[in-house]
């Protein structure tokens, strides 16, 4: 039930001034329904995992293997990235849209996911007229709108202040667990690793570059 294996996988950044290792020997599953969280301090190499997983850049060593039927990978990012002149509606259709996918059944299940949680009264407004956390629901909604079975989140909270994120952060877990989706998330706030996820991967870079990683299997309800 992996969707997702990483086997062995480095990476080193070569640049004028020498290189980097941003991720030395690291293996982990991800299996199918969890939300895994990646937690460690700022140059621990947690956007350099989501990178390689999104297929942006490719490690120097080791594997990795997709074991999802569709191929189609998630992105939410700390900021929500939303068209202010287009509508709500609008802006959760882009991805179909860019993928040609756009049609009344896409367009009506867009619809209903908006309905389902809690934005349907805001389809013809525009984003600067909702707050935050509802920017960062809209977000998360225009990301499944193409139905991908994997989620990669970037510090999907950071723009928001803390009392919303602990609020909006419960909201994107209910929304990701009730479309049986898989996420990986990237965050360096533990607390919200940890009330969020079912597992968390904790990244140390002490006490020079990465030398562990430890692999927290949470038991309790
Ligand atoms: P995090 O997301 O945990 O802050 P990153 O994955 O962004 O960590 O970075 C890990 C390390 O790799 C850091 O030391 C960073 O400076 C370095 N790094 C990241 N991207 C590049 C790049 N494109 N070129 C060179 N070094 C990089
Ligand atoms: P969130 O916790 O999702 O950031 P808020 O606490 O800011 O949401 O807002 C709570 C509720 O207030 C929202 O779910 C929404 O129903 C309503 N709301 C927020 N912003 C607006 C707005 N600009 N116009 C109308 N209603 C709003």
């Amino acid at each position: 039930k992996a969707i997702l294996e990483i086997r062995n996988m480095s990476k080193t950044y070569h640049t004028l001034d020498g290189e980097t290792k941003a991720l030395y020997n690291l293996s982990f599953n991800v299996n199918h329904g969890e939300i895994v969280s990646i937690v460690g301090p700022s140059g621990c190499g947690k956007s350099t995992i989501l990178s390689i997983i999104a297929g942006l850049i490719k490690p120097t060593t080791g594997e990795i293997v997709f074991h999802n039927k569709n191929k189609d990978i998630g992105y939410m990012f700390q900021s929500d990235h939303l068209f202010n002149w287009r509508t709500i509606m609008d802006n959760v259709l882009i991805g179909l849209e860019i993928q040609k996918k756009v049609s009344d059944e896409s367009k009506s299940r867009v619809s209903n996911l908006l309905d389902t949680y809690g934005l349907g009264d805001f389809k013809n407004h525009y984003p600067n007229q909702l707050s935050g956390g509802m920017r960062q629901r809209v977000a998360l909604i225009r990301t499944l709108a193409t139905e991908p079975d994997l989620l990669l989140l970037d510090e999907p909270f950071s723009a928001l202040d803390y009392q919303s994120r602990l609020k909006v952060s419960d909201d994107i877990a209910k929304i990701i667990r009730q479309e049986k989706k898989t996420a990986i998330m990237v965050t360096h706030d533990i607390a919200e690793a940890i009330s969020m996820s079912s597992r968390v991967i904790v990244l140390s870079n002490r006490p020079a570059k990465i030398k562990s990683i430890h692999d927290i299997k949470l038991t309790c309800n």
